[in-house]
């Protein structure tokens, strides 16, 4: 699948044609012309998560942007599912998807896009590439204290710095940490236990699902706009992007197995903890300097 730089396709699957013209027609921003420069999207059949992003180098040292999905993604509820693993539903090597009528399920929309879901999927993908270009959450935004050691203090204007500690000053307690912004904020643990029960891919001893509504209602008061953000800071930054990007088409819930609303992104981008995360993105995707290949 390609594009060339005006947008229009060549080269693409008739299968996959109604997919693409949804992703240029609903993709916002800064993403979409990611998207329509990206070296390539490859679906892949087995993957260990549902997608991912990357930027690569090739042998004669030239970038390329890289978006990989699981296949199976185009057609089922993976993001339910990725909620389930929470709670230990489902199977995290199920191909396919399958979910757990007892457990969580996300409730999302794109006004007017026939594919909501691979829509907020790809924005969420392409902001990691946004991120990776422009060095928003990597260590470039972060001073050294001794240049032979990993750790080192988020600069204070930082994506990274809103939500997220300064590496330097913590003592890593999760077994999930696999880079050093991959702790959880202490503060806020102590004042919202429960969000310590997210674990995604990282699951090792599952939360129970008699919790989930305590950890949804917890995560509803900070200002994470999806309980995925509270893993690390770049997934943090990935669903703020999507989420505020969208904000005026999106619906981003997850309902219980009674069908009650445990969590609404809308609210939690209208908490008074959330200005400065969106004035932060505000200004960060009004610049007209960002690098988007
Ligand atoms: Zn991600």
């Amino acid at each position: 699948m390609e594009f060339d730089l005006s947008c229009k396709k060549i080269d693409v699957t008739p299968d996959l044609s109604d997919l693409v013209d949804d992703l240029v027609d609903h993709v916002p921003g800064h993403q979409k012309e990611v998207l329509c420069k990206l070296d390539r999207i490859q679906l892949q059949s087995n993957l260990f998560s549902i997608g991912y992003a990357a930027v690569m180098t090739d042998d004669k040292g030239q970038p390329g942007t890289i978006v990989g999905l699981r296949a199976s993604a185009l057609k089922g509820d993976p993001l339910s599912w990725k909620e389930q693993l929470n709670f230990g539903l489902v199977n995290a090597a199920d191909r396919d998807f399958h979910i757990s009528a007892t457990g969580p399920k996300v409730k999302l929309e794109v006004r007017g896009a026939r594919n909501s879901l691979m829509v907020y999927v790809m924005t969420h993908e392409l902001s990691h590439i946004i991120d990776h270009l422009n060095n928003v959450t990597r260590e470039d935004n972060c001073t050294r204290i001794n240049p032979t050691e990993d750790s080192c203090v988020l600069d204070a204007d930082s994506y990274a710095a809103l939500s997220w500690p300064n590496p330097a000053t913590v003592i890593d307690e999760d077994d999930s940490v696999q880079h050093p912004h991959d702790i959880r904020p202490l503060e806020l643990l102590a004042k919202y236990p429960y969000i310590k029960n997210t674990c995604y891919y990282y699951c090792v001893g599952p939360a129970i699902l008699g919790e989930a509504k305590a950890i949804y209602d917890q995560i509803m008061m900070t200002s994470f706009f999806t309980p995925y953000s509270t893993i690390n800071s770049y997934e943090d930054f990935a669903e703020a992007s999507a989420v505020y990007l969208l904000r005026d088409v999106l619906t981003f819930e997850i309902v219980g197995s009674d069908g009650k609303v445990l969590f609404d992104a809308k609210q939690v981008i209208a908490n008074k903890s959330s200005e400065m995360k969106l004035q932060w993105l505000k200004q960060f995707y009004e610049r007209s300097d960002l690098k988007i290949h």
